[in-house]
C-alpha cells in the first residue's frame, strides 16, 4: 500500500510518497512559489534531486507532481493506481476533530467553518485537498495538528477570560504539533515497554516552531501552544508568551495595526528578533561561541523559556516516566539540552553530560544519569510516518466495514 502525504501552504505544496509495507519513503519534494514568479517543483528520490517548472495554482501543482511520480524515465510509480490513499496535513480541527478523519463532503463543510481559527493556513489546506480530490479518486484523510490535544481538561485549555465569551467564540488553547507529540508517545511506549495508556511524559518538541506537551496516561493534558502557535515558548521567529498589552504598546509606538503586530510577533521576534542575526539555533550557537553577546542572550532566553515550561509540567503529570527532547533543536543541540536541564538536579532529574555530548544523531538515546529519578531521552520525531499510519488505518477500517 502506498500513501501520498500532502502539506499545502498558501504558495507551496509539500509531498511525500510512502510505501506502507516497509514504512519507507519512496519520494518527496515541494512545489514552491505556486502562482508566483519563477515557480519550481523539487523532486527527490533515490538520493537524487531534480527540479521542474512550477505551477500556477494548487491543482496544476498536484497534477504535475503526479506526472513526475509516474514518468517513465525518472518516476517511481508505474501508474497512479499504485497510490491507495492521500493524507492531508490540516492545521486546525477546532473542537470538532479529536482524531484523523476520512474527508467527506460534510468534513469539507466543517473545515470551511474552521477557517477563522487558522486564517493563514486553513484556506491553503482546503485548497490542497480540493486540488487532490479533483485529480485523484481515492480516499482522502485529514490529519489535524490539534487533534492529539483534544484530551486536555477544561482547567488546562480555558483562558481565564469571561466564560461566556470563551464558549461563544471558542477562544481556548487548542495546541499544535499533535502528530509529533503523538508519534513520540507511541515511540516511548515501545522504548519503555509500557502501554501507552500508562505513560506519563513531558515532551519537548523544539524546532523552528516549538511546543512542550504534558502527557498523562498517554493523553495530552496540557501543551504550551494556544489558540494559535504563537503562544508558549520562545521560537525561531515567534515571540511566544508576552503580556498582551505589548500588542497595544507596539501599535502605538510603531504606528502599526493589530494584525501587523501579530505578524511581527510571529515572523520577526524570537531568536531572530533578539539576536538580530538568525532564527537558526545552529548559526546562533556558532556565533555565540565566537563571542557575540546578542546571540548568547537569544540562546540563554530560549533555554530559560524551555526550562520554565518543562518545570511547570512536573506536577501536572505527577511522576513522569521520561522527559523527551525531539525536533531539530531537541534532537541535535547538545548545548541547548545542557542549558535547559541545569537546575533540575535538586529535583532528582540529572543529565549525564557525557552521554548528552556523545549522543548519536538520528538515534534514540538515553541521556540521563543512572542516579536520575526521571529518565531523559532524545527521540527523533517522524510526523509524516504518523500521518501515513493514520491514513492507512482509516482506509483499512473503511475496507473492513464494506
Ligand atoms: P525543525 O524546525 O525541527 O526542522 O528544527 C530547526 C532547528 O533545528 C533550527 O533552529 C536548526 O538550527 C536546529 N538544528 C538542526 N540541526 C542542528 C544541530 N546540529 N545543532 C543545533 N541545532 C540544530
Amino acid at each position: 500500500m502506498k500513501v501520498l502525504l500532502i502539506n499545502a501552504g498558501s504558495s507551496s505544496l509539500k509531498y511525500q510518497l510512502l510505501d506502507m509495507k516497509t514504512e519507507k519513503l519512496v519520494a518527496k519534494g515541494n512545489c514552491e512559489k505556486i502562482g508566483l514568479k519563477d515557480p519550481v517543483i523539487v523532486y527527490k528520490h533515490n538520493g537524487q534531486t531534480q527540479e521542474f517548472e512550477g505551477a500556477k495554482n494548487h491543482e496544476e501543482a498536484i497534477s504535475r507532481v503526479l506526472q513526475i511520480l509516474t514518468n517513465k524515465e525518472y518516476g517511481v510509480l508505474k501508474s497512479l493506481d499504485e497510490i491507495d490513499a492521500v493524507g492531508h496535513r490540516v492545521l486546525h480541527g477546532g473542537e470538532v476533530y479529536t482524531n484523523s478523519v476520512l474527508i467527506t463532503p460534510k468534513v469539507m463543510k466543517e473545515l470551511e467553518k474552521l477557517v477563522p481559527l487558522g486564517p493563514l493556513h486553513m484556506p491553503a489546506n482546503i485548497a490542497g485537498i480540493k486540488a487532490c480530490q479533483a485529480v485523484m479518486n481515492v480516499p482522502h484523510v485529514a490529519i489535524f495538528d490539534t487533534a492529539f490535544h483534544a484530551t486536555m481538561p477544561e482547567k488546562a485549555y480555558l483562558y481565564p477570560i469571561k466564560l461566556e465569551d470563551a464558549k461563544k467564540f471558542k477562544i481556548r488553547k487548542y495546541g499544535f504539533h499533535g502528530s509529533s507529540h503523538k508519534f513520540i508517545t507511541g515511540e516511548m511506549s515501545k522504548i519503555l515497554g509500557k502501554p501507552v495508556g500508562k505513560l506519563n511524559l513531558i515532551i519537548a518538541h523544539l524546532g523552528n516552531g516549538s511546543s512542550i506537551t504534558a502527557v498523562e496516561n498517554g493523553k495530552s493534558v496540557d501543551t504550551t501552544m494556544g489558540l494559535t502557535p504563537l503562544q508558549g515558548l520562545m521560537m525561531g521567529t515567534r515571540s511566544g508568551d508576552v503580556d498582551p498589552t505589548v500588542v497595544q504598546y507596539l501599535c502605538e509606538k510603531k504606528n502599526m495595526a493589530v494584525d501587523s503586530v501579530i505578524s511581527y510577533l510571529n515572523k520577526q521576534c524570537g531568536l531572530m528578533g533578539v539576536s538580530g542575526f538568525s532564527s537558526d539555533n545552529r548559526e546562533l550557537t556558532q556565533k555565540a561561541q565566537e563571542g557575540d553577546e546578542r546571540c548568547r542572550l537569544a540562546l540563554d532566553m530560549l533555554a530559560y523559556s524551555i526550562k520554565k515550561h518543562i518545570a511547570s509540567y512536573l506536577p501536572v503529570v505527577k511522576k513522569p516516566d521520561a522527559i523527551v527532547f525531539t525536533g531539530g533543536i531537541g534532537e541535535n543541540s547538545v548545548e541547548t539540552r545542557e542549558e535547559v536541564l541545569e537546575g533540575f538536579e535538586h529535583l532528582g532529574i540529572i543529565l549525564d553530560k557525557k552521554k548528552n555530548k556523545n549522543f548519536k544523531r538520528g538515534e534514540v538515546q538515553l541521556i540521563s544519569s543512572a542516579k536520575s529519578n526521571v529518565k531523559i531521552y532524545v527521540v527523533p520525531t517522524d510526523e509524516e510516518l504518523l500521518m501515513a499510519r493514520d491514513t492507512k488505518n482509516i482506509v483499512k477500517n473503511l475496507k473492513n466495514s464494506k
